[in-house]
């Protein structure tokens, strides 16, 4: 290695797969000296930005560790108090380290692939049982993004499912919720133009008559515990839908919603052991009574079989919703949060029934105890009936109880002037409720009866004519991993099904699955980054916020923009905002008739689905034969809607995997119309120093920090879609005024930010720049040597392509019947994850390998699929019949390996294919799954026992 004559490797170095040796080799064979030169020729002159990036040079992992130290040294994490959706909770360790600090979980991918997908499929059943289950009702999904967008998805939902309900019928909402959940209400029911009646609902009845659908909270914001049913019963006499947001450990006391009648229950699941995050990540819930699970938004794991009638796990019905229904798609989710809804249903499997409900009783207990205590002090508890929430009101004094609280290291929440809340937790000690109470003293001046509570509460389950009696969790994986020996085998099996980038490559395009260094992991972990409170005062959070200024400020940097926020927790949260900020920019000038988006034929689904949901109105641009925005289609839609054009909405480097060489004429010629351009940043990975979006053309722009900057996918979620806007669109970004907030959290999934960060730090200006180069000549390299084997479906006008690249099975197909499916379950055989599947067009595969991938990875992909074509040849060839042949019947066993062999082609082709090393093979779990049996037979849940005693 002559190379190597540094004493040490600095992190770009081990980010990025290819050295100094194989990069030279990569870019010779696409006919280039250099990387320069090479990227000099393929990134179009216009949009380049030679400034290059004023971002602090590269410092190393340690240095940046050291740093991140610092910062969150800055942050203090006191006893909180503050409840309103987020609450103190232990992760089991076990939990933790196997799952939330294992790359087998975090690395994967969503799991479209579900025969390599078997284990967090069924982690994710089993956190839609107990959804299910403890909500009462049929059918839950498998996350949702936060509780506040999942009681917005509920309005929606709720507003499809009432079709007779009159045009101006509106939303009733009852006062007694998050701000938070009513904040993101209003914005979504504005865009929409959803009338919203906020009533005080506590008495059972609904003042507002014209009316589609409900929400209350339960227990309510204010702690109250309050009958819903005399609520439901009314809205259903009316004809109307009822959703209920409820908290799922309190579910384990309280008679659920689903057995009072409600039709949709939503919430959050982050007391089911994942740390509060200063906000987020954390899974969201919605769970469906039977009748509307076709309108449940997100995703949905469901039960089928494999080919051989095996019991198999997939997602269901609507998962690739947008992509096919687009601006007819119910909601714009894509990520989610998986990892975290993995992470909430494996809590409720190791603590099971028993275990969740002794929580919940000492939760109950020590709220009890901290009530009583408070009424010693003289204070007014206003909160009848409660679970974990006391109200408490003590006129003029909130602010100096709260400082006092501070004072004395506990958080409480300060409704207003008068009003105290104050919340108990999983973590909550005896300790902690003497100092609290000692606290309050100070103020009342009264003497608190030092309750000496000590930790040896009893568990409370008393709520009267409320107290739930119906079983939950039933199930038997609820019931057989109560020792960490049986939860750690448990957790090893499943992640053993699954294929992860721990395995091999994934080169899914426009996903841009990359390495995420396990130094930019670490920080996630830190419990002054992981147990902040969202609403702890800005004394206690100035690392953190330092932290998010700073990287916006970077972001800023990087994309050419003026401002950025992290609010949004997905791209598809940042398209909306980003669509929103349009629109409030048009309607600030008097243009309120700007309502129309024009979109490519080749464009994301969630753009379209966005687009509708920020109440604009689609308009499809054509694409050429080369797959560039037909430039005559362009100019008639301008035209056609002229001064009802708010934006085009376009994504560059092109979904296609090409640079657009008209990208600057089509953003001239919108905004020349008085349009404004939304450049989809997705795909970023291609442009990160060497051009900048907002310098180039674009108003606004979201990134997906799970693509580009390092955050693992989770297996479909969490994730973070900041936008970055030019100057005129700041004072329209969510939350900033006119408005209102798109995600629960200010700072949306706050607590995952660090590995961004870390990369960007660690990276340096010179580092971002050669990763976006390794990328390129990673993809123009696999284009390369894949190209004479199958049809390339786009390049730009010299031949070469981007960061990603499209092989076109079409004609192949046509040939041989050899589908983009048959090649993608035989990659399995191969040990490889498959390319994107049919986007964005069908019939292709779409290939992004990233700069994170060594050139002996891309070569053992490259020799698969050439290895894999000569198969098709055979198989066109009538060496094997069209539907008994390696490909049509993978992937293949380790049990259809030692079975009876009838195939016409050997064992040995079919289990070990060329250059698969039999000691290292991973091998499927599952065979071909069944999607449409599936859907036909819908089981969300995990199937029941008869009898638990057997297990
Ligand atoms: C991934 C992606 C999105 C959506 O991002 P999510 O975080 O999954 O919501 C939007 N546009 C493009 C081009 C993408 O690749």
């Amino acid at each position: 290695m002559t190379h190597d004559t540094e004493t040490f490797a600095q992190f770009a170095d081990r980010h990025i797969g290819l050295d100094d040796i194989t990069t030279a080799r990569v870019t010779e064979q696409i006919g280039f000296s250099d990387l320069d030169s090479f990227t000099d020729a393929v990134v179009p002159t216009r949009i380049r930005g030679d400034e290059g990036l004023d971002l602090p040079p590269a410092a190393s992992e340690a240095e940046a560790l050291a740093e991140l130290r610092t910062i969150a040294g800055r942050n203090t994490v006191n006893t909180s108090f503050i409840g309103q959706g987020y609450y103190g909770t232990y992760t089991p360790a076990v939990i933790r380290r196997n799952v939330f600090e294992n790359p087998a979980w975090y690395t994967a991918y969503t799991p479209y692939q579900p025969e390599i997908s078997q284990g967090r499929l069924e982690a994710l059943l089993n956190f839609q049982t107990a959804v299910a289950d403890l909500s009462g009702l049929d059918i839950a999904n498998a996350s949702m993004l936060d509780e506040a967008t999942a009681a917005a998805e509920a309005m929606t939902l709720l507003r499809r499912a009432n079709r007779k309900a009159p045009a101006d019928s509106v939303f009733v909402v009852d006062s007694d919720i998050f701000a938070s959940t009513l904040a993101v209400i209003r914005t979504r029911a504005e865009a929409l133009g959803i009338g919203l009646a906020v009533e005080d609902l506590s008495a059972g009845t609904i003042a507002h008559e014209n009316y589609f659908g409900v929400l209350l909270q339960y227990p309510a914001a204010s702690g109250t515990v309050t009958d819903p049913t005399p609520v439901i019963e009314s809205a259903h006499e009316h004809g109307a839908g009822v959703a209920v947001a409820a908290d799922l450990l309190a579910l384990t006391l309280l008679t659920s919603p689903g057995e009072m009648g409600a039709d949709v229950c939503i919430g959050n699941s982050q007391r089911f052991g994942v740390p509060m995050g200063y906000g987020g990540p954390h899974a969201g819930y919605m769970a469906v009574r039977e009748g509307l699970q076709r309108s449940l938004p997100g995703r949905l794991v469901g039960v089928s079989e494999d080919n051989v009638g095996r019991p198999a796990y997939r997602l269901a019905l609507q998962t690739r919703e947008q992509h096919i229904r687009r601006e007819k798609a119910t909601s714009n989710i894509c990520t989610a949060q998986v990892l975290l809804a993995v992470m909430a249903g494996l809590y409720a499997a190791y603590h099971g029934p028993a275990g969740l409900r002794r929580i919940a009783g000492l939760v109950h207990a020590r709220a009890v105890r901290l009530a009583a205590g408070i009424a010693e002090l003289g204070l007014t508890v206003t909160t009848p009936r409660f679970f974990d929430t006391i109200q408490l009101s003590a006129p003029g004094k909130a602010t100096e109880l709260a400082d006092a609280a501070h004072d004395a290291g506990c958080l409480v929440f300060r409704a207003d002037d008068d009003t105290v809340r104050v919340s108990t937790d999983e973590t909550t000690s005896g300790a902690d409720i003497d100092r609290l109470l000692g606290a309050f003293a100070t103020v009342t001046k009264g003497k608190a009866h030092a309750a000496d509570a000590g930790n040896d509460l009893e568990p409370d389950f008393d709520f009267g004519g409320l107290s739930r009696t119906s079983e939950y969790l039933s199930h038997p994986v609820f019931h057989v991993h109560r020792s960490e020996t049986q939860m750690l085998r448990y957790l090893r099996t499943l992640a053993d099904k699954d294929y992860a980038l721990d395995r091999g490559m994934i080169p899914l395009g426009s996903c841009t699955m990359k390495l995420n260094a396990a130094a930019e992991m670490e920080p996630v972990s830190w419990p002054e980054f992981a147990n902040l409170h969202p609403l702890a005062p800005a004394a206690d959070t100035a690392g953190m916020v330092a932290l998010i200024e700073q990287l916006e400020g970077w972001l800023a940097e990087i994309t050419g923009y003026d401002t950025v926020t992290v609010q949004p927790n997905a791209g598809s949260q940042g398209e909306l905002a980003g669509l929103l900020a349009i629109r409030a920019y048009h309607e600030s000038r008097g243009d309120t008739d700007r309502t129309v988006c024009l979109i490519p034929a080749s464009a994301h689904g969630t753009n379209a689905a966005s687009a509708v949901m920020a109440g604009l109105k689609v308009s499809v641009v054509a694409t050429d034969e080369f797959g560039n925005v037909d430039m005559d289609d362009l100019k008639s839609k301008i035209d056609e809607h002229h001064d009802r054009l708010a934006a085009i909405m376009i994504t560059y480097p092109s979904t296609h995997g090409v640079f657009e060489e008209t990208i600057s004429d089509i953003c001239d010629q919108v905004h020349g119309a008085g349009g404004q351009v939304y450049l989809d940043g997705a795909n970023l990975n291609a442009l990160m120093g060497l051009a900048k979006p907002g310098r180039f053309g674009g108003d606004v722009s979201h990134l997906n920090l799970h693509k580009t900057f390092c955050i693992p996918h989770g297996g479909g979620g969490p994730g973070v879609g900041p936008i970055g806007v030019r100057e005129h669109l700041a004072p329209f970004l969510p939350g900033a005024g006119t408005v209102g907030p798109v995600s629960g959290a200010r700072y949306g999934s706050a607590s995952i930010l660090p590995i961004s960060w870390a990369y960007i730090r660690m990276m340096g200006p010179d580092g971002l720049k050669r990763s976006s180069q390794s990328a390129i000549a990673a993809a123009n390299y696999v284009a390369g040597r894949l190209g004479s084997h199958y049809p390339l479906l786009y390049t730009g006008s010299d031949g070469h392509v981007a960061h990603e690249c499209i092989l076109d099975l079409r004609q192949i197909t046509k040939e041989t019947g050899i589908t983009v499916d048959d090649v993608a379950k035989r990659l399995i055989d191969y040990g490889f994850h498959a390319p994107t599947m049919s986007f964005p067009v069908a019939g292709t595969l779409m290939v992004e390998p990233t700069e994170s991938e060594d050139l002996g990875e891309l070569d053992r992909f490259v020799d698969a699929m050439i290895s894999i074509r000569a198969e098709i040849s055979d198989v066109a060839k009538g060496a094997w019949r069209a539907d008994d042949n390696p490909l049509t019947n993978a992937p293949h066993t380790a049990e259809a390996a030692i079975g009876q062999w009838t195939h016409p082609y050997e064992r040995t082709l079919g289990v070990f294919p060329a250059g698969v090393n039999p000691s290292t093979k991973y091998w499927a779990p599952v065979g071909r799954i069944d999607g449409a049996y599936g859907d036909r037979n819908l089981v969300c849940s995990c199937p029941p026992v008869e009898d638990l005693a057997e297990v």
